[in-house]
């Protein structure tokens, strides 16, 4: 059985004193597919670190909301080369997080705007962030998902469009991201006891309609909470996910992983 990580921040300082190691013992676990978020100007030339894993690493690139107020237009010419690199696989992870700061929301729009209008022009798939604030009003999943409908024309003929990263939105949210032909991407947090309506969804939304990631360094399976991710937790996750919904164990994670390499050119 094979697997892949689609939302690793390796280059993260979490991993400088044991990032070959962290990698070594994922693939001994068959985890061989890697997709690194490289979601700020200063971390995009982090690739570099990944140069000696030629066959397992794909890059995403592209500007997180939480940079919303402090990006140029300079950056934006950058990642759209960084973009036209041949280990490129998404523009991401892009979006709306109105959990920490939610007044700024004009800003993350542009930044969301700058950033859609290239994944058109390449054309490129994105991996999208979406957090929802503390308040009922500040409903960033029904903002982006309005959003995307309305204005993001990229296509791509009978792939999906990206993946929605860290599902975490509500049973709608989920029906809406699927019609809009993107995967949603399911981590550790799915195994937390409070989660019940995020199992419910992935039981509905099938193996067709999902990937596994694990936005290590964050979000580790309930068995290791408080400890730092890595993506060697992925066949955990995958084996509470097939097992909790009903899933063929191996026919599902072999859909799943295909799933993922649909995004490698
Ligand atoms: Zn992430």
């Amino acid at each position: 059985m094979n697997y892949a990580d689609t939302h690793a921040h390796l280059s993260d300082k979490a991993f400088d004193s044991d990032r070959a190691e962290s990698i070594s013992s994922a693939v001994n676990l068959n985890v061989n597919v890697f997709f690194e978020i490289l979601c700020s100007p200063k971390d995009w030339d982090k690739d570099i670190l990944f140069l000696n894993y030629k066959e397992n690493f794909y890059f995403a690139y592209g500007i997180h909301p939480e940079y919303a107020g402090e990006y140029s237009n300079q950056d934006l010419i950058k990642l759209e080369e960084k973009l036209k690199g041949n280990k490129s696989v998404f523009l991401g992870e892009i979006g709306l997080d109105y959990y920490w700061v939610n007044d700024n929301k004009e800003k993350q729009f542009n930044l969301l705007r700058n950033q859609i209008k290239i994944s058109e022009r390449l054309p490129m798939p994105c991996v999208f962030h979406c957090r929802n604030g503390k308040n009922a009003a500040d409903n960033a999943y029904a903002d982006l998902l309005d959003f995307l409908k309305k204005e993001w024309n990229y296509n791509s003929t009978n792939k999906k469009r990206g993946i929605l990263h860290s599902f975490s939105g509500g049973d709608d949210d989920a029906k809406r991201a699927l019609d809009l032909n993107l995967y949603l991407g399911i981590n550790g947090t799915f195994t937390y006891p409070k989660n019940k309506e995020l199992r419910e969804i992935v039981k509905k939304a099938g193996p067709d309609n999902i990937v596994y990631e694990t936005d290590c360094p964050y979000l580790p399976p309930q068995s290791l909470r408080g400890k730092r991710n890595s993506p060697s937790n992925i066949p955990e996750i995958s084996y509470e996910i097939s097992s909790y919904c009903g899933f063929a164990f191996k026919e599902s994670a072999e859909k799943i992983y295909n799933n993922s390499l649909s995004f490698i050119k």
